[in-house]
Order: structure tokens, then sequence, then C-alpha cells
């Protein structure tokens, strides 16, 4: 068979029917894996080191007495075992990831170089100071670039992720508050807000009070004020928000709450839209937390803990926790113990050492390789190639708000109404062309959503792929063809899994049988 110009062309196996259950289980290069406990053979090793001899054991009768029972496999069966499991994994070095409000950019080489430098990657967190001088004045480094680009004065650096950050930021606001003498405990939190923000509060042991959004997908300054109070410890905000929508009325919501004697916490991990461009300082915020893995680049995951810095205001200084590194005759030191610093109350500490080493090296490297102009881009071209998706979707497509959007576009499922095709059956028929789906069912205060954050880091060619792609679903759709989005995934590893079951009863031991006889 050939097209029009004569170029061979695939068969079509849909014709031909089924295509042939393979003795192997394996289908192409598309390869089965079990679970490396089940591919496991007793006395199988990969190593062959002599027993030690005449080493008595000095752990005073505490040795373990049987095996562990790590799995036993050769060599380049473990090699073999991994990199079949890594082929299985969507990443962001494979394709666009449009997961909205998790800005997946690309992770640059030289960040992942520079956090290979053996003066960075052997350290160890009790070394003496003296010895750590360079790996301090890094995190001193980081901590100015961030206080730069946030306009904030004080960094805490140990947090671990973003939702750490907000338990760091949340319990400085309940330690301002107890040191004030009083007793405010209730939070204003947007209904558009990420899970984490109410969780938060609720962990602080703080009420949750759930603001509306307005017709144009905004939290406004009146809906806010109406419900301060004297009770009220702050409002935890999103800018822009989950809607992918700059709130503009931020300033006057920070003056409003703080008039009332609350404090202004707002999430950043939508930063990538306003780095460089917006000093979050400069729009009343007293805490944000900066989820280093979304605004600067560092591997989601993967590789260990993540990095959620929080860059507090003056009011809030004082009780950022401990540890933080500080600039004496000496050279680098830490605050580390209770009154080290004068006048700082420290609520605690919130990790055991001074943070994620690996994810400093890699953020600084990202924004020195940058420049401040560069960062600068990178938030212009983020927006740029959101409302690039949106406007080129529009009309396939279905937007709950008007206007322009800020790095993600926002999609509702009134275009599918009446095509018998939910949101959950677009986006599963999104991996069958190849991509990660984007964020489906969140925010919640848009019904059926789709949110699609492409980064700045896509270029229009990818883009432009993706955008056909997703018009070419939303069509399909339309013209009644709801068969392809029904079964999908046709072509991924397992078709449908019950998620609910997954979720609620999930399975945390290896099946002693494989899965080749599990499959589907
Ligand atoms: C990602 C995200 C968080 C949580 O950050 P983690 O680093 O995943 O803990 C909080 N809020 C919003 C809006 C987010 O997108």
């Amino acid at each position: 068979m050939s097209d029009a110009q004569g170029r061979p062309t695939q068969p079509d196996i849909s014709a031909a029917g089924a295509p042939p259950a393979t003795f192997s289980g394996d289908r192409g290069l598309a390869l089965e894996e079990a679970s490396i406990f089940a591919l496991s053979r007793a006395g199988v090793t990969g190593v062959d080191l002599p027993e030690p001899k005449g080493v008595a054991p000095r752990l005073a009768g505490l040795e373990r007495k049987g095996a562990i029972g790590l799995p036993g496999l050769s060599e380049p069966e473990v090699v073999r075992h991994f990199v079949r499991l890594s082929r299985r994994n969507y990443a962001i070095d494979l394709g666009v990831f449009p997961l909205g409000s998790c800005t997946m950019k690309h992770n640059p080489r030289l960040n992942e170089k520079m956090a290979r430098l053996p003066g960075f990657a052997d350290l160890h967190p009790l070394q003496p100071v003296s010895t750590v001088q360079g790996a301090l004045g890094l995190i001193d480094s980081l901590a100015h670039w961030l206080k730069v680009l946030t306009g904030l004065p004080v960094i805490a650096m140990s947090p671990k992720a973003g939702a750490h950050g907000e338990l760091c930021g949340m319990m400085a606001i309940r330690a301002a508050i107890d040191a004030r003498g009083e007793r405010r405990r209730r939070v204003l939190v947007p209904a558009s807000a990420h899970g984490t923000n109410p969780a938060t509060a609720a962990q602080c042991g703080f009420e949750v009070d759930e603001i509306a959004g307005d017709a144009t997908g905004r939290v406004s300054a009146a809906s806010v004020a109406e419900r301060l109070g004297p009770d009220v410890a702050g409002i935890m905000l999103t800018n822009p928000n989950t809607c992918g929508l700059f709130e503009r009325e931020v300033r006057e919501i920070a003056a409003r709450v703080h008039e009332a004697g609350g404090y202004f916490y707002c999430d950043g991990a939508n930063f990538n839209a306003l780095v460089g461009r917006v000093r979050p300082g400069d729009l009343g915020v007293d805490a944000m937390h900066i989820n280093l893995h979304k605004t600067f680049s560092t591997p989601h995951g993967g590789g260990g803990p993540g990095a959620g810095p929080v860059a507090f205001s003056e009011a809030l200084a004082p009780f950022a926790p401990r540890p933080w590194v500080v600039h004496g005759a000496a050279g680098f030191a830490l605050v580390e113990a209770e009154g080290d610093a004068k006048g700082a109350k420290p609520f605690g500490r919130l990790t055991a050492f001074h943070g994620q080493m690996g994810m400093f090296v890699r953020a600084l490297a990202y924004m020195m390789s940058h420049g401040g102009d560069g960062l600068r881009q990178v938030a212009e071209d983020a927006v740029l190639n959101a409302n690039y998706v949106m406007a080129c979707l529009k009309d396939a497509m279905s937007v709950p708000f008007a206007g322009p959007c800020m790095h993600e576009a926002l999609f509702d499922d009134a275009f599918l109404e009446g095509t018998g095709v939910a949101t959950l059956d677009f986006a599963k028929a999104l991996i069958d062309e190849g991509y990660h789906p984007m964020t489906v069912y969140f925010p919640l205060v848009v019904h059926g959503a789709m949110l699609v954050e492409p980064t700045e880091t896509e270029s229009k060619e990818s883009l432009d792929r993706f955008i056909a792609s997703m018009r070419g679903l939303a069509l399909a759709a339309k013209a009644g063809d709801a068969a392809r989005f029904k079964g999908a995934p046709f072509y991924a590893p397992r078709r449908r899994l019950d998620e609910t079951q997954a979720a609620r009863k999930p399975v945390l031991v290896a099946a002693e049988a494989s899965p080749r006889a599990a499959a589907e």
C-alpha cells in the first residue's frame, strides 16, 4: 500500500482484525516486566565477594540472624529490569507534559552537571561548617536571589516541597498570632485553591472558611472584606490563581486582610507566570512558598525530596524556622540552636538538616544561567505559550472564563455536552496520542476542568503538534466518535485501571504471580 506521494503506508491492523496475542506476552518492543521479587531466584547474585575471615562482629549480639530478603538476580537482569520499567514511564525528557499547576518544564543538563560536582554531591550534613563554606555560600546566594525575586526580606530554606512550605508559612502565622496573645483561628481560602491549602490550614489548627470566586474566576476584595473579623488569622491565596488568572484585586485584598489584623499567605506554586516581572512582596504577601521543582526547573521527584523555600515579610520574619545561614567575621555559619540569634522567635525546625542541597545547586545554576533578564523572559514566554494554546483551541473546545490567561489555559467540558465523552475519556485518549494528560477535574470550581500548562520550554513546533492532537480529539468527540474515547487508552501498556479501587485498596505487596498471568 502507498499514499498519494507513493510513500509506503502502514497496513491497517484494525481492518485485519485484532493483533495476535504473542507467546511472550510482549507486544513488539513494548516489553512486559514482572516485579523484581517475582523475577528473583534463590542463590543468584550479581556480586562475588569472599566471606570475610577473622572479623569478629562488633554489634554485641545485635547482628542480623536471617537473610533480609533481597531479590536474587544477576547484574544484567537487574539492569534490564530497571531499563524496562523506565521505558514504561512518561517523562519530561520524552514529550510535552501539559500537567496544569505542576509547571513541568525542561530540567537543564547544566543543573545536573553542577549538582554532581563532588564538592556539593559528597557533602555530609554533619560536617564541620569550616569544611562546607562553599555550600553555605551557595545556600546564601540562592536565598539572596529568592529575596530579590520575591521582594521579601527573609527566606526559610529547609522546607522540602510546596505543601511543606505551606506548613512552614502557616506555622509562622500561627506563631505570630500566638505571640500577640490572640486567638485567631479562621483562615480564608478561595474555592479554587489547591487541596493542600485547606489541608495545611486544618493541620495547623485553623478553621477553613471558603470564599467563592466571582464570574470572572477571581476573588474580589469585597467578598474577602465581608468575611474578615477579629478571629481571622489570614488568607491563603494563589496568584495567578488555579484558573490561570491574575488576581486583579490582590493588593486591595492584602490591605484589607492586614487592616483586620491578619496575614497574607500566598501559594507561590504559580510563580512561573510572574518571576522577574512581579515581586510578591510588592503585592502585600507575608509568606509564600516557592516550588523549586516548578519555577526553577529542578526535577519533580525521582531524585529524592524536593525543595520548597518560603519567603517571609518583616512581620513574619522573626518566626521563621531554624536553621538559617549567617555571614560573620569567620565566614558562613548556621543558626541552629535556640537563642543563637537575638530577637528571633523561630517556631522551631521543620527538617533534621538544612534543606535539599542537590535541589539548591540546580536551582541556583538555573538562575545564574538565565540571569535576571532571562528569568523575566521565562515568565513572558510561559504566558505567551499558554495563550497560544488557548487561542488555537478556543473554537474547538470551550473556556469557562473569557479573556487571556496567564501561564496555563483552562478548558471546561461544555464542548463535550451530548457527545457521551467525559473529561476523563478525553484525557485517556490523549495518552493514545502519546501525551501525558493535562490536569483534569481541577480546579473544582469548573465543570469537567482540563488545565493545560505548556511552560516556556516548549517550542512552537512541539506546541503545534500537541494542539493538533487536542483539536483532532475535540472534533472527533463532536463528530460522534465516542468509541475512540470510551475504550482509550488503546496503546498503553495497561488500559483503564480501576482507579477508585487502587486508591482505596492499594496492593502494596508484590504479587507472587507474574503480571504476565494477571495482565488486563
Ligand atoms: C504543586 C502545587 C502545590 C503543592 O506543591 P508540592 O511541591 O507538590 O507539595 C500547592 N499549590 C499549588 C497551586 C500547586 O500547583
